[in-house]
């Protein structure tokens, strides 16, 4: 007699529990609605309270200039768009955000800018570098966003006191990078990608990311994504929705968008899977979050997110660094976005690391695995 085993019906619980997600379980896990999402993001909640604790970072970001040399074709401050002002800001202007930062205790900051790699700007940034190490007494820890550069130059500033770079690969699908980028060496899934590698040995904390809800983009590709993250083992990451911008290329494609809250809620699934896949890694609730749901930060951090980078950019230059339309907080001094932040951060019931520079644990546990094995 033969007896028919009945093959098990997929459940929620069963996949939130596996050591590993296939690609089939994150299909699953992106689908999940209703019961089975409260399910995934109470998961990731839990996840983030045992592995990284209920503190989160904060990354005082200043945006450094606008000047750009590229034309991505989401992006509003490329350099093909000439309806804005550009501008850089002064050394007294970067030092005075740093001081800001400094006294505030936030122990990190981000300097974020169109990508540039003329000499110019790499000594400009080396000395700023250097004079943020002198002022702080190199008790800040600072993060780059600078795109893609040489080795050398990326070397150089980590030598001048870089120690965390984020560059988002953007889509990790190489079919849908060009469709995104124009077809020029320039904008390279494959130099790109090198430019992560190479920023791994020279010893950066590395952080990359993609946009959520592009066009052609499908949850196929949104699911490869965090299997691009988990190979590359990546020690930081920020993720955010897509936000279209009218004088960009992409922009023909709206209709063919999904509605905001969608792209917000697969925004909030990434986070949430995210940090049930890689449980130590630094996850940024990002600012695109906000700008769709006036609570998107708060709630990036109750599914997982850990850490929050307040604007520190004067107020005067905000309006010229739309890289997306309807950015929040354009005219909050960092005095009220730090007022508004504290109250957000407790509501989302957690607390903030003040003078702690929150290193990714995941770094810190793979450097110490390398020392270990080398004595
Ligand atoms: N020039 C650097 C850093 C500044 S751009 C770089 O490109 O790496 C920072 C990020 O803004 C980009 O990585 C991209 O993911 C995001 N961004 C650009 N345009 C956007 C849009 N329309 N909607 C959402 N995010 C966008
Ligand atoms: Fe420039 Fe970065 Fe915008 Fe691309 S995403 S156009 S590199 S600022």
């Amino acid at each position: 007699m033969r007896i028919e085993i009945p093959k098990p019906v997929e459940n929620i619980e069963e996949i939130l529990n596996r050591a590993v997600f296939s690609k089939k379980d994150l299909l699953f896990l992106l689908h999940a609605k209703d019961k089975d999402r409260l399910k995934l993001f109470e998961k990731a909640k839990e996840t983030k309270l045992a592995f990284v604790g209920r503190k989160v970072y904060f990354r005082g970001l200043i945006e450094y200039s606008n000047f750009c040399n590229k034309n991505c074709f989401y992006c509003g401050i490329r350099a093909g768009n000439s309806r804005f002002a550009r501008y850089q800001m002064t050394d007294e202007e970067v030092l005075e955000a740093v001081r800001y930062a400094f006294e505030n205790h936030y122990a990190s900051i981000v300097i974020q800018s169109g990508e540039r790699t003329n000499k110019t700007f790499v000594s400009k940034i080396e000395s700023l570098l250097k004079k943020i190490g002198t002022l702080t007494q190199n008790e800040i820890h600072v993060t780059l966003s600078l795109g893609e550069q040489s080795e050398e130059t990326y070397r150089r500033w980590f030598d001048a006191g870089a120690h965390r770079y984020l560059l988002r690969i953007e889509v990790s699908n190489p079919g849908l990078y060009v469709k995104l980028h124009p077809a020029n060496l320039r904008h390279d899934y494959q130099r790109r990608l090198a430019a992560l590698r190479t920023l791994r040995r020279v010893g950066y904390q590395v952080g990359t990311g993609v946009m959520i809800g592009l066009p052609f983009q499908t949850l196929d590709d949104l699911a490869d994504d965090l299997l691009f993250f988990r190979e590359f083992d990546i020690d930081m990451a920020g993720m955010g929705p897509y936000i279209e911008h009218v004088d960009t290329p992409l922009y023909q494609y709206r209709e063919s968008l999904l509605p905001l809250k969608e792209r917000f809620d697969l925004s909030l699934k990434m986070v949430a899977i995210l940090r049930i896949m890689m449980k130590d890694i630094n996850i940024a609730a990002t600012t695109a979050m906000q700008t769709i749901d006036p609570q998107g930060r708060e709630k990036a951090l109750m599914v997982g997110a850990n850490v929050i980078m307040p604007n520190l950019t004067p107020v005067k230059y905000r309006q010229d660094y739309l890289l997306y339309e309807n950015k929040p907080c354009l005219d909050e001094e960092a005095e009220e976005c730090k007022s508004c932040l504290e109250a957000r951060i407790h509501m989302a019931g957690d607390t903030i690391g003040y003078g702690e520079w929150g290193d990714s644990k995941h770094f810190i546990g793979k450097k110490k695995k390398k020392s270990a094995s080398r004595d």
